[in-house]
């Protein structure tokens, strides 16, 4: 190895505020000996090779750790546990870039070039930016002004841009001599060269559930990463979990990481929407669905409400259902790719579930995802308003506090609620097809009191 890098080994982004902004916590005597400065670039190669900005870490001083959020390991190919090479880099300033949306109901509109100034980018990465777009269940019919307001909403989710092509092809900067071309529509990013799955969860949007992750972690991500591994020690990776826990607790947000930070390919199904849908072929659709997975494998399926495909058999009697816990039963029983796809079934009622499913072989782990205490419910706080501009008034620590027995699709919406607030007061003040005023903009910041309100209703 060149005297001026270093591999490390890959941990997560501690802090919630350091997510999303292309950074990297180091070792600050790692950094003096490779001559990296607070705010340096680095290149970080991993299976890719991206850009982040360094930031000393005090607290991993002599750990050969590199800390970076959801987006800077999937830019690098790198996963938590995993290793990458680090060195110091300089960026060009870009003669041009190409940039598309990556998701599909966002539309590009007006000039929106000035929010990448600045930006360090390689071809293939999927990068933030600051616009914030709601989502489209919050589109309450605004139409032609909740768009103009689109660029500026707080509450919504960041969009994430693909950059599909930079000249030169090198890590670049845009500056002011980039020029910068917009896809209006999202692309699909799969098709880009370079792209690899895109992240969509991260460990890091989870709320509490620390000792779930490690668990889920070990049962799943390592067998689909290192299934050698398990080969060699002649053990059978689990091809089904059992996660079980009240509605929004995270339990589908959690197989999603998984799969996302195991570059894995990732199969939802809604296991009334299956039943009702397909009456009839229910059987054959589940058995395309792993087929598609043993295809792309590795993979997970997901399997939601896994009680209505599968209730105890003497509690049922239709035919449909028996037939499909049968089907469901065989195709568990004839995965072959091992350990390479794995099952995940997700209920709040586990036992009402057909006691064959449970049987070694099936879904013989378990994993109980609980209600959050205060200490978690003020970690899925912060998640969820983590773009979000706050007045200093807003305690988060005292909402976490008082909303005792509130899951985590709870305090989303309550997250969401407040900041619809913050929405419908500033409505009046906009003009239709006008940019809004920059006295208006810098109202927009969600207070204590919309979160009070909020809590309220
Ligand atoms: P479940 O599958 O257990 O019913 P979901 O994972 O679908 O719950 O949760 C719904 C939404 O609620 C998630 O997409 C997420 O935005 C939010 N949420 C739930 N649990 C958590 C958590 N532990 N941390 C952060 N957000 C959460």
């Amino acid at each position: 190895m060149a005297e001026n890098e270093i591999t490390l080994k890959v941990a997560e982004a501690i802090s919630q505020k350091d997510v999303g902004q292309g950074l990297a916590r180091l070792d600050p005597n790692v950094m003096d000996d490779l001559g990296i400065h607070e705010r340096d670039l680095i290149e970080i190669v991993g299976e890719r090779r991206t850009a982040a900005i360094a930031l000393p870490s005090q607290t991993d001083i002599g750990l050969g750790v590199i800390r970076i959020d959801g987006l800077v390991r999937k830019n690098s190919g790198a996963t938590i546990g995993g290793e990458v090479t680090i060195r110091k880099a300089k960026a060009t300033e870009a003669k041009k870039v190409v940039l598309a949306p990556t998701e599909d109901n966002i539309r590009v509109r007006g000039d929106v070039r000035g929010l990448f100034a600045g930006k360090v980018m390689v071809q293939g990465d999927i990068i933030g930016s600051q616009i914030r777009a709601p989502r489209p269940s919050m589109n309450m019919g605004f139409g032609s002004i909740f768009d103009e307001l689109m660029d500026f909403t707080p509450a919504m989710k960041e969009i994430k841009f693909a950059v599909v092509s930079t000249n030169p092809k090198d890590i670049v900067i845009v500056g002011p001599n980039t020029e910068v071309q917009l896809h209006e529509s999202p692309v699909d990013v799969s098709k880009i060269e370079g792209v690899g799955n895109l992240v969509d969860v991260s460990y890091e949007d989870i709320g509490g559930l620390k000792e779930e992750v490690k668990k889920v972690r070990e049962m799943i991500e390592i067998p689909l990463k290192r299934p050698e591994l398990f080969e060699k020690l002649g053990i059978a990776p689990p091809k089904g979990v059992l996660m079980h826990g009240p509605p929004g607790t995270g339990k589908t947000l959690l197989a999603k990481a998984v799969a996302s930070e195991s570059d894995a390919h990732f199969i939802a199904i809604n296991g009334p929407e299956i039943m009702s849908k397909y009456v009839g072929g229910s059987e054959e659709n589940l058995r395309e669905y792993f087929e598609e997975a043993e295809e792309n494998s590795p993979s997970i399926i997901f399997i939601d409400e896994l009680d209505a495909i599968a209730p105890k058999r003497e509690e049922t009697n239709g035919e449909v259902e028996r037939r499909t816990v049968a089907q469901l039963l065989t195709l568990m029983d004839g995965l072959k790719s091992r350990g390479q796809v794995v099952v995940i079934g997700a209920t709040n009622r586990p036992d009402s579930l057909d006691p064959a499913l449970r049987r070694p072989g099936r879904f013989d782990r378990e994993i109980e995802i609980g209600v959050p205490d205060s200490e978690e419910r003020k970690e899925v706080l912060e998640i969820h308003t983590r773009n979000m501009p706050l007045a200093d008034d807003v305690d988060l620590e005292k909402i976490a506090n008082t909303t005792h027995g509130f899951v985590g699709a709870d305090l989303e919406s309550l997250c969401k609620e407040a900041a619809m607030r913050v929405v419908r007061r500033i409505l009046p003040e906009i003009q239709n097809d006008e940019e809004i005023p920059k006295e208006v903009m810098e109202k927009i910041v969600v207070t204590g009191d919309d979160f009070k309100t909020a809590q309220k209703e």
